[in-house]
């Protein structure tokens, strides 16, 4: 009698408990850092995480480890983004395990061409419509972004394509998991108003400096100057270092214009960018495009773009 009122107990605690905590979360991999930010607010405790590219290492040039591939093995979804290495292992990937769904969260997004030598005469903020010779020119090399009107991959630096990238996420989510579709659904609504919020924030932000130039040496942010009217100006030509006439030419330009900062990202070379920093008596200071915490990372690099406005 005492032993069934236990039990009796204990199954009423596991009623009013809900599922128990090791249920089954949702095994998706992201291809880069910023990725799991977005999942892991869309998903909350539903999903597990994985990523691919890890801190450091180069998202244009990574291959997945061996372990990794074993771990695909157990994955349900992978949310990839469009970024370089994708394009050689996404099939590797999908034979490795077949059951997997792949999910291309920059679709319908439409990709501007990848900025480069973007100094001599700026076409306002739309490199789409560079000058296609110069982006042959780099072919045949070991280097990212090489081939013709290379499409930019950044597309998770702009904010209003981020939302893109949320709601294909979400629809994923809800089709594998859809006994918990209004969590999703209502995660969702909480993040796209976080990033309408943020993207408020950045348009004030830059609302005084149209037009503003900003010099990067890999050029990532090109979406996010489009999303707010800025200029990008790259150092690095479709993946590669200036030629020294080039570089004589980014170093006329930056002085022209006044520009004094050159900003960089950890996971590539600085060589030339404190090169063109020392000619112009400035300095190189980090901006990461591939921050885990994208949304304070994108505050803080908006910080400091608009502090180096000439
Ligand atoms: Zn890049």
């Amino acid at each position: 009698m005492r032993r069934l009122g236990c039990l009796t107990v204990f199954v009423i605690c596991m009623f009013l408990a809900g599922p128990p905590a090791h249920a089954a979360k949702v095994k998706t991999f992201v291809s880069i850092t910023p990725q799991q930010y977005f999942v892991q607010k869309i998903g909350g405790d539903l999903v597990e995480v994985s990523i691919l590219v890890p801190t450091g290492a180069d998202p244009h040039t990574y291959e997945p480890k061996p372990q990794q591939m074993a771990e695909l093995t157990k994955t349900a979804i992978y949310f990839a983004v469009g970024i370089d290495f994708e394009k050689a292992w996404i099939k590797r990937i999908a034979a490795n395990n077949p059951g997997m769904r792949i999910v291309h969260t920059d679709a319908g997004i439409e990709k501007m061409t990848l900025a480069a030598h973007h100094y001599h005469e700026p076409d306002k903020g739309h490199p789409a419509s560079h000058d296609k010779k110069e982006l042959t020119s780099g072919a045949g090399k070991a280097h990212h972004h090489q081939n013709t009107g290379t499409p930019d991959p950044h597309v998770w630096l702009s904010p209003p394509l981020v939302k893109t990238q949320a709601k294909h996420i979400a629809d994923e989510l809800v089709t594998v998991d859809s006994a918990n579709r209004t969590r999703y659904e209502e995660n969702l609504s909480a993040f796209l108003r976080e990033i309408e919020a943020l993207d408020a924030e950045l348009q004030s932000l830059f609302a005084g400096s149209p037009g503003a130039r900003f010099m990067v040496f890999h050029p990532s942010w090109g979406y996010f100057a489009h999303a707010y009217g800025l200029e990008q100006v790259p150092i690095e030509i479709e993946g590669k270092d200036p030629k020294p006439a080039q570089l004589k030419e980014l170093i006329h330009f930056a002085r022209e214009n006044g520009i004094r900062v050159v900003f960089v990202q950890p996971q590539f070379s600085v060589k030339s960018a404190e090169m063109v920093a020392r000619e112009i008596g400035g300095q190189v200071v980090v901006a990461d495009s591939l921050a885990g915490d994208w949304a304070e990372n994108l505050r803080e690099v908006g910080r400091k773009f608009k502090a180096a406005f000439p």
